[in-house]
């Protein structure tokens, strides 16, 4: 081949070849600003429990908004959303109790949310008045007891639990537990401030033992004798129930469920919810998010695979839950359990109930 036809060839190739490169990273330019523009809702949660990991993944899946987790205890969060400011990436809080939200929207950390969906799948006295707040799902506080030790004839409300007939014998976690405050917050609420604490001594004169471990730790103190009846949330034996470690079968078996105060105003109730952040930098996301919570689908998931009640009536409780049968619950109104907490802190301090 002639010298300058190579010569030529070869610039011919290197300009194609350049063209290439520049081409390559002209679209690797194109992808990474795509990367960059990913929708996404960033979720603070309190929720501790596989199935919320679950739905977050149908939620992407979905929706193709990707869940950022951060997860903490729903103090810890709130004291992250007061530190960054209207810088927090925060859109959506998760707690597992109405209180703390309550708490979230007195630090003015939320929005009010105007959705037609959420109206129409969360009842009203399980929202916020200003549509801050969202709750998601329900779960009872009831009485659980040892069969070879007590029958239900023996047993009828929260309070009944003071007399001298369960001295030594009940178990029942820390104060520090949110779902204690609450539903000492609505003893506080139904019966005023010195029934309340008159109620938290007696408990405390009657315990079996210094409070101490989570709900199902109760529950299994129960079945080795140590007490005669325990106050946890339904879940928790659902989850008993159906756990792999056969010991805790065993003991969701060898327990029967009571639900206190069917005479009178209910048992109590807490509930785990959602509030889009005040600064939420992807609100229409976080609504998104609320709203595919509550949906049909969700609250079904909730149902089944955490054992709660959902918050959706056009969703039947799992049919665990149903075998437990139906029962009244308390309708106080969630705002009021929250505005009640510090009191009832406090009242659990006085009556030193560890
Ligand atoms: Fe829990």
């Amino acid at each position: 081949m002639h010298y300058f036809t190579k010569l030529k060839m070869n610039r011919i190739l290197v300009i194609t070849l350049s063209a290439f490169l520049f081409l390559a990273c002209k679209t690797k330019t194109k992808e990474e600003k795509q990367e960059k523009k990913q929708e996404v809702v960033n979720v603070y949660t309190h929720r501790h429990y596989k199935a919320d990991q679950e739905l977050f993944a149908q939620f992407e899946k979905e929706t193709g908004i990707k869940v950022n987790v951060t997860n903490a205890k729903a103090d810890e969060l709130i004291q992250k959303m007061t530190v960054e400011g209207s810088q927090s990436p925060a859109d959506v809080l998760i707690t597992v109790d109405a209180g703390r939200l309550v708490r979230a929207k007195e630090k003015g950390l939320l929005q009010s949310v105007t959705s037609e969906f959420l109206n129409q799948t969360i009842p009203v006295h399980l929202k916020d008045i200003d549509n801050q707040w969202f709750s998601l799902t329900k779960r009872a506080r009831v009485i659980v007891y040892n069969p070879e030790k007590v029958t239900p004839e023996q047993l009828s409300t929260y309070e009944d639990l003071t007399s001298p007939a369960w001295n030594k014998k009940i178990l029942i976690r820390s104060s520090g537990n949110i779902y204690n405050q609450s539903l000492l917050a609505s003893m506080i609420a139904s019966q005023g401030e010195e029934k309340a604490a008159a109620w938290a001594t007696g408990i405390v004169n009657n315990m079996a033992r210094s409070p101490k471990g989570n709900d199902r730790d109760q529950i299994k103190a129960l079945v080795a004798g140590e007490g005669d009846v325990a106050i946890v949330n339904t879940y928790y034996i659902g989850k008993l129930l159906n756990s792999k470690d056969s010991a805790e079968v065993k003991v969701g078996k060898a327990i029967r469920i009571f639900f206190p105060n069917q005479k009178d105003r209910g048992t109590h109730i807490n509930v785990s919810g959602a509030g889009i952040a005040k600064y939420a930098p992807n609100k229409d996301n976080g609504i998104k998010f609320i709203e595919f919570l509550s949906g049909v689908k969700a609250q079904e998931v909730f149902a089944k695979a955490n054992y709660e009640y959902p918050v959706n009536p056009n969703v039947a409780p799992s049919l665990l839950l149903t075998s437990w049968g139906d029962f009244k619950e308390d309708n106080v109104s969630l705002s009021l359990l929250g505005k009640n907490n510090k009191k009832a802190v406090l009242t659990f301090d006085k009556a030193g109930w560890k």
